[in-house]
């Protein structure tokens, strides 16, 4: 196996699902998205469900046909609106879909009596976040649609924008989406609908909001370990980050005082130092806006410490200052972040991103070993 690989721990997964259990006491769905997040979608997927999560969710047709090809039989619900003909795919591999507009709900219908089987689907309501779903007031006819097809309504959702901010004026406007929820809800419930499993929440609403939380919650980054910063800049839920992103010091030289390291000659050795070429660099996810940013652990058998990552990050390698007189030799561990280092939270801070992106990132040829 190459230097580079990301160690997931499941087992931490599993921590942070029964934390959010515990915290809302409803049933709890894992997006599993982008690979989840980067974590592999399988293998997060099943120790999800171990774990006693209710439900999947996956933003493409073939994400969710992956599952089932995987041997997964939970729901697993499609977050995003496919494009028509792979509609028929949704029915044949039993996906849930979220609608929000008549020719979606129409052209899913078709499909089904085609395929002579049924579908599932939940509605989607836009109260405020402007990507997909129908307005609040329009939810009771689509529900009615629905029903009128013979289709099964087996939830009703809406998305927020702005749960994870403390800032007031973002609360306000969660209230208000979900003022409107509670609109949607109450026309569909009034013309004898059953609206199904509600939710709405995701990783900020599950944190803040507890008034969003209704039958089921849908946190993504908070379970693979990333929460919001509480008002105080603190982490609102004590869940752990899965992901450690790991390589090696594949080679050592003598840097002098003066010479410069890597593209762009943004570094220059501030006195005689050795430096560390790490196999890793941004095609494998490390962010070239780290350059000079960042600290990686140097796991060396006598001493680890954090070393600073020096010049530009390459496409496939990057390279950490040691000091004048280093422990690490050729063949160390590096931790480029989680674990003994910080975790792809600060990472993206230092970076200008969100642990979302950084963790998406880990591209395919960075192998995923499981722990836990
Ligand atoms: C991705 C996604 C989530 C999870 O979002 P987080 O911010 O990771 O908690 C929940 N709901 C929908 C509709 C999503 O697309």
């Amino acid at each position: 196996m190459r230097a580079t690989r990301a160690v997931i721990h499941l087992d931490y997964l599993r921590d942070n699902i029964t934390l959010v259990r515990e915290k809302t006491g409803v049933s709890v769905c894992v997006p599993v998205k982008a690979g989840a997040y980067g974590h592999g979608a399988l293998r997060v997927a099943g120790a999800a469900l171990a774990a006693g999560a209710r439900y999947l969710a996956v933003a493409t047709v073939a994400e969710g046909e992956e599952l089932r090809e995987g041997g997964i039989s939970a729901p697993i619900l499609l977050l995003s609106v496919p494009m028509p003909e792979e509609i028929p795919r949704i029915i044949g591999a039993g996906l849930e879909a979220l609608a929000g507009d008549a020719e979606y709900i129409d052209a899913l219908a078709e499909a089904a009596r085609k395929a002579h089987r049924g579908v599932a689907l939940h509605l989607k309501v836009d109260t405020g976040m402007g990507r997909i779903g129908c307005r609040p007031e329009e939810a009771g006819k689509l529900a009615a649609r629905i029903a009128d097809h013979g289709l099964f309504l087996a939830g009703t959702a809406t998305h927020l924008a702005v749960s994870d901010s403390t800032a007031e004026e973002d609360r306000a406007f969660t209230t208000l989406q979900l003022d409107r929820f509670r609109t949607a809800l109450d026309g569909i419930r009034a013309l004898g609908i059953d609206p199904g499993i509600v939710h709405a929440a995701n990783t900020g609403a599950v944190t803040f909001h507890k008034d969003a939380w209704f039958d089921m919650v849908r946190p993504g980054i908070l379970l693979y370990g990333y929460a919001p910063p509480d008002g105080e800049g603190k982490p609102s839920l004590a869940v752990k980050p899965l992901m450690e992103l790991e390589s090696r010091i594949v080679f050592i030289k003598k840097v002098k005082k003066g010479e410069s390291v890597s593209y762009g000659r943004i570094w220059s050795a501030p006195e005689d130092t050795f430096v560390g070429t790490i196999a890793a660099g941004y095609a494998d996810g490390i962010p070239r806006l780290a350059s000079g940013r960042w600290e990686v652990y140097v796991d060396s058998a006598e001493q680890g410490s954090l070393r600073p990552l020096v010049g530009r990050v390459c496409m496939d390698q990057c390279m950490v200052d040691l000091g004048p007189s280093p422990v690490a030799s050729r063949w160390d561990r590096v931790v480029i972040f989680g674990g003994p280092a910080p975790d792809a939270g600060a990472l993206a801070s230092r970076a200008g991103t969100i642990p979302y992106e950084i963790c998406c990132n880990i591209n395919k040829r960075v192998p995923r070993v499981y722990s836990g």
